[in-house]
């Protein structure tokens, strides 16, 4: 695969261990997927305007300068696909800080690449099954707006609880009063008589461009949302770039409405692969 770095296009970037962001969690960066348009069979990255707009505010929180305009970095994703081939892809620019020399506190630049892969291991279209993270999460918090390096290790942790647990799939993280926030790489859904409701985008959650398209699209409305709430939804998805629409049919032990696929869930995850792959009638996330 070639990748976009500084300018340039490579086949890999090694980026000594001794790189500042590598120790002090300072990246950030965002996923991206391409997708197969059905009118040309050409792929394009779906929301590519919404994921660099995020970038650029994840790194102004960081307060990193980004030292390429947001159509450059855009020109540079689209052209790391057509250098890859007309294939579906996951795109990570990443942007980090860097120093020349080993002790210089001073002068750090700011670095961006752009990485390019194939997705494996997709979650089961059959749904999910999720439980609860033991690891709160302080409320409110800025940063957790930000897709920073920084909230991913901690993030990680939760997954790997779920690979101790072996029979679920993903966890659900509550903040310090115990409502329930996101996932741990997306946004939570649930779907409960006839009313689509999210946990609010109040400084606890990375506000997820999927979580936007489905709110934009469906409606809904944002509440807080307690552990009762998931236990008693009739449905409940979550959305992501990687995740997109993914059906969770048990949480915490409970099986959510007769543990398979709601209805609702079904329309919403079509809509948004026909959405994906048809964008001209879809607005800004089109381009
Ligand atoms: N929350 C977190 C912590 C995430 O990592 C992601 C994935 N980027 C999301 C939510 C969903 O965001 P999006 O729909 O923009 O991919």
């Amino acid at each position: 695969m070639i990748m976009w770095s500084n300018g340039k296009f490579v086949k890999e970037n090694k980026v000594s261990t001794l790189n500042w962001s590598l120790h002090y969690g300072s990246t950030v960066w965002e996923g991206i997927r391409s997708y197969k348009l059905q009118m040309n069979k050409t792929a394009q990255l779906f929301s590519l305007t919404a994921h660099i707009d995020r970038l650029f505010d994840s790194a102004k929180m960081l307060k990193m300068e980004i030292p390429y305009t947001r159509q450059e970095i855009m020109e540079a994703c689209r052209e790391v696909q057509r250098q890859n081939g007309n294939k579906e892809l996951y795109f990570r620019p990443v942007v980090y800080l860097t120093r020349d020399a080993e002790n210089d506190y001073e002068n750090l630049t700011v670095g961006v690449d752009i990485h390019v892969m194939k997705l494996q291991n997709m979650y089961p279209k059959t749904g999910i099954r999720v439980t609860t993270s033991q690891d709160p999460r302080g409320y409110p918090a800025f940063w957790m707006q930000c897709k920073s390096s920084n909230n991913y290790g901690r993030l990680n942790l939760m997954q790997d609880a779920v690979k101790q647990m072996k029979q679920k799939d993903s966890t659900f993280v509550v903040d310090n009063y115990g409502h329930y926030v996101e996932g741990s790489t997306a946004n939570i859904f649930i779907f409960k008589n006839n009313t689509l409701l999210t946990p609010p985008n109040n400084g606890s959650i990375l506000p997820g461009i999927t979580r936007k398209w489905v709110l934009d699209q469906f409606g809904g409305a944002e509440k807080q949302l307690t552990k009762p709430d998931l236990i008693t939804a009739d449905e409940i998805f979550i959305t992501g770039t990687y995740a997109e629409i993914t059906p969770v049919i048990e949480f915490d032990g409970y099986k959510i409405g007769d543990g398979t696929v709601g209805p609702m869930t079904d329309r919403i995850r079509k809509a948004y692969l026909h959405a994906v792959r048809n964008p001209l009638w879809n607005g800004i996330f089109g381009q």
